[in-house]
């Protein structure tokens, strides 16, 4: 199959050339046609697919017929919204956008919060075919009245899974009543919920289904190891792991927006160029992270789960999880960067007493055991051979919206020594690596099906997916009595 077979206007042909892509991904060349059909489309495939150019390219070729070079605002109206759950994913898009649509004339424009929104108001103004938005400043423009949708004829939802996660669905909903009814709509996700599956029936007519193969467990080229390591330890073993390698570009995951600024900290500390990545830091502080990790700047990227999202870095040949994710998909989702087309990578995790029973749900998820190595010096104490703690639920937060992963860093003992190691005759102590044998037969019972796709149960895995949300999702705090006794509770807008 090729990109000419697909049937792809000249100049999309050209720009697609000019990427250097030679044929077109399993879901290029599914999505292609279908979207160039003018049909509603429901598309199973995670970032790295290439499901972006499956969307974007058959998007130009319709809006096409609009291309002008006015300088009219009434004949750049908006034809096609694209929504993304991130920042960084919004850009990627935009990008995209921009390098695949370069030989045609239509306009296009990047919106998301945490920058100043006179620009981007301006830009609308003056007229814009394509607009790649984020729902929360999205509405901001529609609340303002920058922007109109009454020429809409194409919406695209992307990682609405992550939308869904992350709380967007009442602004998606806002969205979805404002454009017209005559319209074509996509949607992606990487997993199909019931409660995607109730949002796919509310926006699309007829979908044609198209999946493409989740690339998780069998991606064969990655490495999966864990270190078991008391949680007082971890920070030092991910520093002596790091020292004594040679491993570049090395993205860690941790489960707090503060534990990524910290850790990062930590190890520039330690001499090792490290940079953060997560929702507190502004645009421009994470654009500059990334561009330091991607040209070598910053040998270790330290990133919260929704922040790494969607992060377009090719062949990351490295991830580390210095603390194991609430969410086992959650998992897949963070060594999918990695192996990629044949590639070798490798996803080394942290694994401290408290994470076991996360371990065995990743290990169930991805049906095959995580080998464990003991790395001397950094032997777990004897709480690890221990009975694994119950999960009760899979969110991950605590009731005040705490982070668990966070509490527990901040509630732990002071600091404790390696447990002690044995001894030769000589009493010098033995160093040799030594195989912690799996807690297997301790694995908690799972209260969900690891085999079926992933379902919030409504919290966030990751403090920095608030970060956008709307101050109208906020529960109305009591006020009290000095300013009149309690107001009545106003229903949600
Ligand atoms: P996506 O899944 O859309 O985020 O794309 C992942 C990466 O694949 C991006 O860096 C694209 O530039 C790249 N890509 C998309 N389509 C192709 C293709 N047909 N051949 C080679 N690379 C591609």
């Amino acid at each position: 199959m090729t990109f000419e077979e697909l049937g792809l206007l000249p100049e999309l042909l050209k720009a697609v050339a000019d990427a250097g892509y030679s044929e077109p991904t399993p879901i290029q060349a599914q999505a292609i046609p279908v979207v160039l059909d003018g049909k509603d489309v429901m598309g199973g495939a995670q970032t790295g697919t290439g499901k972006t150019a499956g969307f974007v390219l058959p998007l130009l070729q319709r809006l096409a017929r609009h291309a002008s070079t006015s300088p009219s605002p009434a004949r750049h109206p908006v034809r096609a919204l694209i929504l993304t759950p991130t920042r960084e994913l919004a850009m990627q898009v935009h990008e995209s956008v921009q390098t695949y649509g370069k030989y045609i004339p239509l306009r296009d424009l990047v919106v998301y919060g945490g920058v100043d929104i006179k620009p981007q108001t301006e830009a609308l103004r003056r007229g814009v075919e394509i607009v790649v938005a984020t729902p929360g400043r999205l509405l901001d423009h529609v609340q303002q009245k920058s922007v109109n949708f009454n020429s809409v004829e194409v919406l695209v939802l992307d990682e609405a899974d992550r939308m869904l996660d992350m709380g967007f669905i009442p602004d998606i909903k806002r969205i979805l009543a404002m454009l017209p009814k005559e319209r074509q709509s996509l949607l992606f996700s990487a997993t199909f919920s019931e409660e995607i599956k109730k949002l796919a029936d509310t926006m699309l007519k007829a979908p044609v289904l198209i999946e493409v193969a989740r690339r998780n467990a069998v991606t064969e080229t990655v490495t999966h190891r864990m270190h078991p390591v008391d949680q007082d330890n971890k920070r030092q073993l991910l520093a002596h792991l790091l020292k004594t390698s040679s491993l570049k570009q090395v993205l860690v995951f941790v489960g707090t927006k503060f534990g990524a600024s910290r850790l990062a900290h930590y190890l520039e500390k330690q001499g090792i160029e490290a940079t953060a990545i997560h929702g507190d830091k502004s645009q421009q502080q994470r654009t500059e992270a990334l561009d330091d990790f991607k040209s070598g700047k910053a040998r270790v990227l330290v990133a919260t789960d929704v922040a790494a999202r969607g992060l377009d870095i090719d062949d990351l040949p490295h991830v580390i999880n210095f603390e194991l994710p609430h969410v086992p998909e959650d998992y897949v989702h963070r060594i999918g960067r990695t192996g990629r087309a044949g590639k070798e990578g490798d996803a080394t995790s942290l694994v401290c007493a408290e994470e076991r029973g996360k371990l065995a749900e990743i290990e169930k998820l991805i049906k095959r055991p995580i080998e464990q190595v003991v790395v001397p010096g950094f032997e777990p104490g004897s709480d690890f051979s221990g009975p694994v703690e119950k999960r009760r639920g899979r969110g991950g937060r605590t009731e005040k919206g705490e982070d668990r992963s966070e509490k527990s860093e901040k509630s732990s003992s002071p600091r404790r020594e390696p447990r002690s190691r044995e001894r030769d005759d000589a009493g010098r102590e033995r160093r040799e690596p030594r195989r912690v044998e799996p807690a297997k037969a301790k694995l908690p019972k799972l209260d969900f099906d690891p085999s079926k796709p992933y379902e919030s149960r409504g919290s966030s895995t990751d403090t920095a997916a608030t970060e956008t949300k709307r101050s109208h999702h906020r529960p109305k705090r009591p006020v009290p009595a000095l300013l009149g006794g309690l107001p009545k509770a106003e229903p949600e807008k």
